[in-house]
């Protein structure tokens, strides 16, 4: 049996950033049950949006600590991975609604404007907001490449010597006070500690936890610009999350002649047998409707579309813990459709809890109180 000091399953990006920072750590091995960089899970696509902008003050730090290991990972392998392009919180003005991540961005020293509708409108053309609209505009926001910036964590992993092996599912986990050992059909491995960043799949792989967890299948949508372009490009166009209307998008990026639009909320709830590829057709209308409204210069012709897994905690925290049983497995999950931005440095707290002893809190100076397994009320 090959022996290593941590075995990571799951080749997303939070496995993938685990393995990244456990690999220069010790002997370390990724199993991944798909293809390498496959599209059944949460992880792939060709953006993600980067913000720093939360209403609580430990996702502000998060983002900040994510924001600068994105950077180290740029730094090690040459890949631009942080497109920036600016961030826009679309909410009611009056309702207060933006107040919390205002206050939260301000309290960490995180530069931020607060714009009316009218303001909006003249510096950002494609946005045709009313006067009803107030917004945040963070500078910093950025377009994380997805699949490309996991595809650059599984590199940069390999190149300090962690060994990754693809389409070799875990079947079995057998935790021990001394260790660990997984079994896969090539065979059984054993390890000092175990990380299970599987996304959809980690109720799944510990049953016994009886976890929470709730997948939906989203979807996003590639629609067409209008003849004039130019208000749709990065630089003149930010990144947005629209309360009003419900959804969330990207100026050009990915294609030459679409933005990228989706709706945050609404999707449905499946079993993973279930998942598909396919667009759903009514869900797809409202969200190009809600487009067209706020972005009246968008031809809005659907050209393209992609769904992907969110795994939702009930209140939409990550785990981020010990097996409450067995202390040398580590979970690292629950995405909740926004983990990405992330990635990096959930990656590195789950290299902290599989590397050192004692309490999970004190393995990591990073603030993961809110991710407690405790907190789910599991046996
Ligand atoms: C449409 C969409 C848009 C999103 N937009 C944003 C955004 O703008 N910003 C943001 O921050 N986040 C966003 N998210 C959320 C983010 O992408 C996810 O939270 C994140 O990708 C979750 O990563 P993960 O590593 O936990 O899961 P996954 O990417 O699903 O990885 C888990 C991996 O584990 C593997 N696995 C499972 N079981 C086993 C097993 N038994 N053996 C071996 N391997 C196994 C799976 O095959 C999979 O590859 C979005 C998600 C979606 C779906």
């Amino acid at each position: 049996m090959q022996r290593f000091d941590t075995i990571v399953i799951g080749a997303g990006v939070i496995g993938a950033a685990a393995a990244w920072r456990l690999a220069g750590r010790g002997r370390t091995l990724l199993l991944e049950q798909h293809a390498f960089l496959h599209e059944a899970g949460s992880s792939h696509g060709g953006s993600r949006i980067f913000r720093h902008a939360y209403e609580d003050r430990e996702h502000v730090r998060l983002a900040v600590a994510a924001d600068a290991l994105w950077g180290e990972l740029e730094a090690a392998t040459g890949e631009r991975l942080l497109h920036r392009c600016g961030g826009l919180d679309l909410g009611t003005a009056g309702h207060g609604e933006l107040d919390g991540i205002e206050a939260a961005l301000r309290a960490e020293g995180r530069p931020v404007e607060r714009l009316d509708g009218a303001a909006v409108r003249a510096r950002f053309p494609a946005f045709g907001v009313g006067d009803d609209v107030e917004a945040l505009y963070q500078p910093d926001a950025a377009i994380v490449p997805a699949t490309r910036a996991v595809a650059t964590l599984l590199r940069a992993a390999a190149a300090e010597g962690a060994v990754l092996r693809d389409r070799e599912p875990v079947r079995a986990i057998d935790a021990a006070a001394d260790g660990v050992e997984v079994t896969t059909p090539a065979g059984r491995y054993g390890a000092e500690r175990l990380v299970v960043a599987a996304g959809p799949w980690l109720a799944g792989v510990l049953p016994e936890l009886a976890l929470p967890l709730r997948v939906e299948q989203q979807q996003v949508l590639y629609l067409r610009v209008g003849a004039d372009a130019r208000a749709f490009a990065p630089g003149r166009m930010p990144l947005f999350i629209d309360r009003h209307g419900g959804i969330y998008g990207f100026p050009l990026f990915e294609r030459p002649d679409a933005v990228k639009v989706s709706a945050h909320e609404g999707a449905p709830t499946i079993r993973l047998e279930d998942r598909s590829d396919r667009i759903d057709p009514e869900r797809a209308a409202a969200t190009v409707a809600a487009a067209r409204r706020l972005l009246p210069g968008l031809d809005g012709e659907l050209v393209g579309g992609q769904t992907c897994l969110y795994t939702k905690t009930p209140d939409e925290r990550f785990v981020l813990d010990r097996h409450p049983e067995h202390p040398r497995v580590v979970l690292a999950g629950g995405g909740s459709g926004h983990a990405f931005k992330f990635g990096p440095v959930l990656g590195e707290i789950a290299a902290e809890l599989a590397t050192h002893d004692g309490p999970a809190e004190r393995a990591t100076d990073h603030p993961i109180g809110g991710f407690a397994v405790a907190r789910l009320g599991t046996p």
